[in-house]
C-alpha cells in the first residue's frame, strides 16, 4: 500500500491539470479515528477502496468551478451491541464537493446550496476527508442481522418467566 501522508498535501490545481484522478487502498489501520472505533479483535480489517475524481466544471454564467467527487467502499468490522461480537460492516460512500475561496465562503454558502463546499488549499488533506466520510458512513449502532452466539445473559422466554409475586413468597417460605 503506498504511504497515504502524500493524501494529506493534495496538490488540487495540479491534480485537476493532470489525471484529475486519484485511488487507491487506505489500510484503516493508517485512520487513527476511524480505528479506534472498529472492533479488531477478529479478522484484520479489510482496506478501504477509494477514488477521487477532481473536475473543473463550468455553469452557465459563471467561472468554472473546481468540484471533488470521492466514492468509497469498505468492509469494517465493529462491535455488536447486541452480543459484543465483531460484526462486519459494508459501506458505500458516494459525495461530491464544491471547492470555494475560503472557509468563510464555505460557511456562508453553505446553507443556500445542496452540494457539501471545501475550503480549496493549496495543499489539500483528502486523507481526513476521506477518514470523516468512513466515520459519518457508520452506523450509530452496529448489531448483526443474526447474532452468532448465543447470549450471555438469554432474555427470558414465556415458560420459565418467574411471576414476581411467586419470587416473593419464596423468600417469605425462606423467613
Ligand atoms: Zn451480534
Amino acid at each position: 500500500m503506498a504511504d497515504p501522508s502524500r493524501l494529506r498535501a493534495l496538490d488540487l490545481d495540479a491534480l485537476a491539470r493532470g489525471a484529475g484522478q486519484v485511488g487507491g487502498r487506505l489500510d484503516p489501520a493508517d485512520l487513527p479515528r476511524l480505528w479506534s472505533d472498529l472492533d479488531v479483535s477478529g479478522p484484520p480489517p479489510q482496506a478501504v477502496d477509494w477514488q477521487a475524481r477532481l473536475q473543473w466544471r463550468h455553469g452557465t454564467g459563471q467561472s468554472p468551478q473546481l468540484w471533488l467527487d470521492l466514492s468509497a467502499r469498505a468492509q469494517l468490522p465493529l462491535t455488536c451491541q447486541r452480543c459484543m461480537a465483531p460484526v462486519v460492516h459494508a459501506l458505500e460512500i458516494e459525495r461530491s464537493f464544491r471547492f470555494v475561496e475560503s472557509e468563510e465562503v464555505a460557511q456562508a454558502e453553505d446553507d443556500d446550496c445542496e452540494e457539501d463546499l471545501l475550503a480549496h488549499q493549496d495543499r489539500f488533506d483528502l486523507l481526513t476527508l476521506i477518514e470523516d466520510e468512513l466515520l459519518l458512513s457508520l452506523p450509530l449502532v452496529a448489531l448483526h442481522d443474526r447474532c452468532p452466539h448465543p447470549l450471555v445473559s438469554p432474555s427470558p422466554q414465556p415458560d420459565d418467566r418467574v411471576h414476581p409475586f411467586a419470587a416473593l413468597a419464596g423468600l417469605k417460605k425462606a423467613d
